[in-house]
């Protein structure tokens, strides 16, 4: 595997957690990747708005980095101020490195409703994409349509080959982990003093000190 590679992953990361940061440092190991760069999303268009600020989750992320330095905060979508599509993020990142091997990484909820996203079918003109398991979330809940577009494009990891065009589902340790229920769980434990599983401990005391999620 070329040791060029580029590795993307996208999210709302209100906030972000061990869930995305511990399969994604798997990732790292398995893809030999150097560089992963860590894209938090301007306002999602399909979900409700961030508690959190553009600015808050931008420092949770850069706290969360520190953990590993293959992992980098990119702020291209928060720059572009307009409502995030992964198609664009892509032709960008493809326009940037030519001549490297993009890989577009997500989890299987995301996969399994890829067909919602803006341009979907061209998602794999630009890059490889790569899905975490996620509990409860399973390749049979895609459509009809977007399964066998799936179908044509798996391959084993290690078996890709070229800069763009191949789907692949790697194992990693399993996260029962969502943002949703971490903001829960601040709002249920308001005085907790002590850094959960789930949470860097450094994203802990930021929220903390921001009175976030209360
Ligand atoms: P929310 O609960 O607010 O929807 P989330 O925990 O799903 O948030 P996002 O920031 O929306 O986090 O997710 C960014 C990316 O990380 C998405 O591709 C999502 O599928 C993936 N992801 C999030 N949590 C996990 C997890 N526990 N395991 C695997 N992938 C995950």
């Amino acid at each position: 595997m070329p040791a060029n590679a580029i590795a993307l992953f996208g999210g709302t990361f209100d906030p972000v957690h061990q869930g995305h940061i511990l399969p994604l440092l798997e990732l790292a190991d398995q893809f030999h990747w150097q560089e992963i760069h860590l894209l938090p999303t301007f306002a999602p268009p399909h979900r409700p708005q961030p508690e959190a600020s553009h600015q808050q989750r931008l420092t949770m992320l850069q706290l969360a980095c520190q953990q590993d330095p293959r992992l980098k905060v990119n702020d291209w979508e928060l720059r572009t101020a307009e409502p995030s599509r992964t198609i664009r993020t892509l032709r960008y990142f493809r326009d940037s490195f030519p001549q490297q091997p993009i890989y577009f990484v997500m989890g299987m909820d995301s996969l399994v409703q890829l067909d919602q996203w803006l341009d979907w079918q061209q998602l794999t003109d630009y890059a490889h994409l790569v899905a975490l398991p996620r509990p409860d979330y399973y390749l049979d809940d895609a459509s009809a349509t977007l399964h066998d577009w799936l179908a044509s494009r798996i391959c084993k990891v290690g078996e890709e080959h070229g800069l763009a065009g191949q789907v692949l589902l790697p194992e990693t340790c399993l996260q029962d982990i969502s943002a949703t229920e971490i903001r829960q769980w601040f709002a249920e434990h308001p005085h907790h003093d002590e850094t959960p599983h789930f949470l860097d401990a450094a994203v802990f005391r930021y929220i903390h000190e921001q009175n976030l999620y209360r």
